[in-house]
């Protein structure tokens, strides 16, 4: 891992830095996991006893939908049922992100090839508008 940084400017003009040890073949699980905490603190009405860094936050609006996951195993529930809904939804580029227990474990992404420049983007999006 080097000194070299990566710098990923979107149109707000909000800087994110990735440092190059991330860009290898797991820098976008990494970066979208970092995203995903941030994104569950900021809209969680209180963080520390949800532990929403760890498991996310229900939450949803125009842009995005967050549901931590689900243990009811109920059949009629969207996350627990055959509905399999994911745990995270960025509605303007599609992304879907489903976690087993917490963020970061077990994690599956669609679509497969979205890039830690769309992940950066959605991050800007979210936290700072
Ligand atoms: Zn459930």
């Amino acid at each position: 891992m080097g000194n070299r940084k990566e710098i990923n400017e979107n149109r707000m003009g909000t800087i994110i830095i990735i440092p190059q040890g991330m860009m290898g073949s797991y820098a976008r699980e990494s970066l979208l996991e970092t995203a995903l905490r941030q994104i569950a603190i900021k809209y969680s009405n209180d963080p520390d006893i949800e532990w929403a860094e760890k498991y996310g936050t229900k939450y949803e609006d125009g842009r995005f939908m967050m549901h931590p996951y689900c243990w009811c195993g109920k059949d009629e529930c969207k996350w627990c049922g055959d509905a399999q809904h994911p745990n995270f939804f960025y509605k303007p580029i599609g992304i879907k992100v489903w976690w087993y227990k917490y963020i970061g474990r077990g994690m599956d992404i669609e679509p497969d090839n979205i890039t830690n420049g769309q992940v950066a983007e959605m991050l800007n999006d979210l936290l700072n508008n």
